[in-house]
């Protein structure tokens, strides 16, 4: 019998929205609430493919502390740009890819909004593409799997968009060759980001995402007798209720960034590296007497399974609570609607897995997908 398992993964389907609006009901009736890895996509992501947690295929935030390592050392002399012209969004998407470009990067790449004076410290996680299998993580991924065991698939090229991506995915399955394909959608994300996971645009972009799934699972079930259909998710969305300006609290303290600390202000948490005790202390303290989030110090980090033998990702964290954004961060300085990036625990962060198959009981985090499709490749 001709059998494909079809995962098709949206990109901050989480649980809640699941349950707000529902989605595929018909198609894929069987549900499951998935925990989400801590951090972002480049953590989440990895830990679907290799079914493993950061802290073993050793990818977390994108920017980590690495000065010798760092590709961005000439972007220095950038900082005497007017900062009108070095802080437009086009102007840092261009430079994004003329460093890609350069160092013949082939993963997402994006510079987005860290100071030009800062960038030089930091070296850049996903310099490349871990879609295409060849080890690029600690651990191997499905598509590295499929490879070894010699199982034919098609895996969508997350730089196409998602029309194309359906198509490409449409043109695999028509072959009939394929056992395995990997749909990739990622727009849902930046719709929830820009309208916030509650609202019109959301509900409007699920229906349009549940009218081409069900067209190219009924497209697949014409050439294969048995589709197994699996929709998968990296994490959730959280509404955001409110934004922070952390950076100039920190600012304010008599200690020079370099020289006594270093920080990188993600959108939903900040992280520290420190040369001086006295600014450890002091950091700690100011932030101890905020309410807006908590530290996360580096056993939390272990129980999160992102606890790695180096300081590169962090020395401390501060976490923001669900729904509050730091806003202006190195990552952008714009409040959105919708963010994601808090705690696993809190209740947007949770994924999703929806299939016509029975799911088992067991699994119940993004780390136990991998486990499925192993399963359905047997
Ligand atoms: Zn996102």
């Amino acid at each position: 019998m001709k059998k494909l398992a079809m995962y098709v993964f949206i990109d901050a389907l989480g649980w809640e929205i699941y349950q707000k609006y529902g989605f595929m009901k018909e198609l894929a009736p069987t549900c499951q609430r998935l925990k989400t890895t801590f951090g972002f996509s480049s953590a989440a992501d990895p830990s679907i493919l290799t079914g493993r947690y950061p802290d073993e295929h050793t990818h977390w935030s994108s920017f980590m502390y690495d000065p010798e390592h760092s590709p961005f050392k000439l972007l220095k002399y950038l900082e005497l740009l007017p900062s009108s012209l070095a802080d437009r969004g086009r102007v840092r998407h261009y430079l994004s890819r003329l460093i890609k470009w350069a160092h013949g990067y082939t993963g997402y790449f994006q510079i987005y909004n860290v100071p030009f004076k800062y960038l030089p410290y930091f070296d850049y996680l996903e310099k490349y593409d871990y879609f295409v299998p060849g080890g690029i993580l600690a651990t191997d991924t499905i598509f590295d799997w499929c490879v070894e065991k010699g199982i034919p698939y098609y895996c969508s090229n997350w730089r196409q968009s998602e029309t194309r991506i359906l198509q490409e995915n449409k043109r695999a399955i028509s072959e009939g060759k394929i056992r395995f394909c990997y749909v990739y959608l990622p727009h849902l994300d930046a719709v929830m980001h820009q309208h916030g996971p509650f609202s019109n645009a959301t509900e409007a972009k699920l229906k349009e995402l549940e009218a081409e799934i069900s067209k190219l699972y009924r497209f697949a079930q014409r050439i294969y007798q048995d589709v197994q259909l699996y929709i998968i998710s990296d994490h959730g969305m959280a509404p955001v209720k409110d934004s922070f300006d952390l950076m100039p609290l920190i600012q304010k303290l008599p200690y020079a960034y370099t020289r006594d600390y270093l920080a990188f202000y993600d959108s939903t948490m900040a992280r520290f590296w420190f040369m001086n005790p006295a600014a450890k202390r002091d950091i700690i303290d100011l932030l101890q007497s905020l309410d807006i989030g908590t530290l996360v110090f580096k056993e939390d980090m272990k129980d999160l399974r992102v606890g790695f033998p180096h300081d590169k990702f962090g020395e401390l964290y501060y976490l923001m609570n669900e729904g509050i954004l730091i806003n202006p961060s190195f990552m952008g300085n714009t409040l959105l609607a919708g963010m994601h990036g808090y705690h696993p625990d809190a209740p947007h962060s949770y994924s999703i897995m929806l299939s016509n198959q029975s799911i088992p009981s067991n699994i119940v985090s993004i780390t136990d997908i991998r486990k499925t499709m192993e399963k359905c490749l047997e």
